[in-house]
């Protein structure tokens, strides 16, 4: 256990090499395991992750009316086929996941071209990919396929069996809390109900686990609450059952779409100005590479529960590619090509760099206030911090004068153009050269 700000980023460096390869290995295990919102392939799903991380999984029963709306009938599937009369199958379920309509309702019969045309969904632009496509709320049975396969459908009837069930169960959700020092918690949030998709959102269940199992083993000012839940229903469900609880919430992530190579997104709460908010863009700000901030709008992940009016948390989603804005995004093609040990790799750099942020955003007092004190009998000029990185003199100026009892230093980066990381060296500098004190508030 290490409680020094030091020994925290010193970890994050040794815990980082080849964390980026481990991610990737959890989301070749998920990969081919069918999820859906409820269902065996969401338990599954959470086995893994808590061989990883010792997560607790919780139980909703069908029928649980949470808020608006109603836990559904458990979803499972065994198998799904669209075959000739002759016995050949066209479109098989067990050769990928996406092929039958998530949420379809069971089927053994034959079926006439047209009508069976009305149950088919492709992407003629991307005529070699698989559309996901789902029926949660609106009974309905389907398959999808791609465009090429479409078009073979020549004959007058086909056979259509789906053997699936859809009855009064359970939604399966897992949460792990990591204490800190204040019950004040950090919200991270992903989903677990996308079938054989990888970037949405198997990298955010791999980045999540990683980032958990970085945390724990840190002393923390915040606690850090981590949801793994089904997207909608699930966050619906949790934010129900949790109405107290959520209100120690004081910052929060949806982890998204981190696996890709598109540059970094930050989709910003309904407040806006957040803490969370400006940590990330403080983040990404300084890693000199392009990224786009998006204005929070009602649509898109967990965040519109998280965000609704009665709830407005400070729950922001922190992606490469965002919600829908990659051609691959709910298709075949969002497959383990399109992720990377890399890109994961750097996903999680970039959230420790805004869970350190957050964990140092703390406001100082100048104990040397009347006029500048004297840098260099304090062999402050030309300084190096505690991790041997080099002390500009100007960011510690910058933190001498704005530490009046009422600047955080996110206020002082943001005022001094600095990236947080450096103003929080500056500031244990001071506070170690004996200029500079905690402010108690
Ligand atoms: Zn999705």
């Amino acid at each position: 256990m290490v409680d020094s700000k030091q020994g925290q980023q010193e970890q994050a460096t040794v815990l980082g090499v080849g964390v980026g390869d481990e991610m990737y290995r959890l989301i070749e295990e998920l990969y081919p395991i069918c999820r859906s919102i409820t269902g065996n392939g969401v338990r599954e799903t959470l086995r893994a992750v808590h061989r990883l991380l010792p997560i607790e999984v919780y139980e909703v029963a069908s029928g649980t009316q949470v808020f608006d709306w109603t836990v559904p009938k458990e979803w499972n599937i065994r198998e799904a086929y669209i075959e000739t009369l002759q016995g050949e199958r066209i479109v098989d379920f067990a050769h990928h996941n996406l092929h039958v309509l998530n949420y379809s309702t069971p089927i053994d019969r034959d079926v006439g071209l047209e009508e069976l045309k009305g149950h088919l969904f492709s992407l003629p632009d991307h005529p070699d990919w698989i559309p996901y496509r789902t029926s949660y709320y609106n009974e309905n049975w389907g398959f999808c396929l791609t465009d090429n396969q479409l078009r073979t459908l020549n004959d007058d009837a086909y056979h259509v069996r789906i053997d699936s069930d859809l009855s009064d169960g359970s939604l399966t959700y897992a949460e792990y809390l990591i204490p800190g020092e204040s019950a004040e918690e950090v919200l991270i949030s992903c989903h677990i109900c996308h079938p054989s998709l990888c970037n949405d959102n198997l990298s955010g269940i791999a980045l999540a686990t990683y980032l958990a199992r970085e945390l724990e083993q840190r002393t923390n000012r915040y606690s850090y609450r981590f949801v793994f839940i089904p997207g909608t229903i699930g966050s619906i469900t949790w934010l129900c059952r949790n109405q107290a609880r959520a209100r120690n919430i004081v910052h929060g992530l949806v982890v998204v779409c981190v696996g890709d190579d598109g540059p970094f997104s930050y989709k910003k709460s309904r407040q806006g100005d957040a803490e969370i908010d400006r940590m990330v863009l403080n983040v990404l700000s300084h890693r000199d590479q392009p990224f786009k901030e998006i204005d929070f709008y009602p649509y898109g992940y967990d965040e519109r529960q998280y965000c609704s009016p009665g709830f407005n948390l400070a729950v922001g989603s922190l992606s490469r590619s965002s919600h829908g804005d990659f051609p691959q995004y709910h298709t075949s093609a969002d497959d383990l090509t399109l992720v990377s040990a890399s890109n994961l790799q750097a996903s999680l750099d970039a959230y420790l760099e805004v869970a350190e942020g957050l964990e140092g955003n703390r406001t100082y007092v100048n104990l040397a206030p009347n006029c500048e004190p004297q840098l260099g009998k304090r062999g402050l000029y030309g300084a190096v911090g505690a991790q041997g990185e080099p002390l500009d003199t100007m960011t510690i100026l910058w933190v001498l004068n704005l530490s009046d009892g009422s600047h955080s230093v996110l206020d002082i980066a943001e005022r001094a153009g600095l990236a947080v990381a450096e103003v929080q060296a500056a500031a244990r500098a001071l506070c170690e050269s004996g200029l500079l004190a905690e402010h108690s508030a």
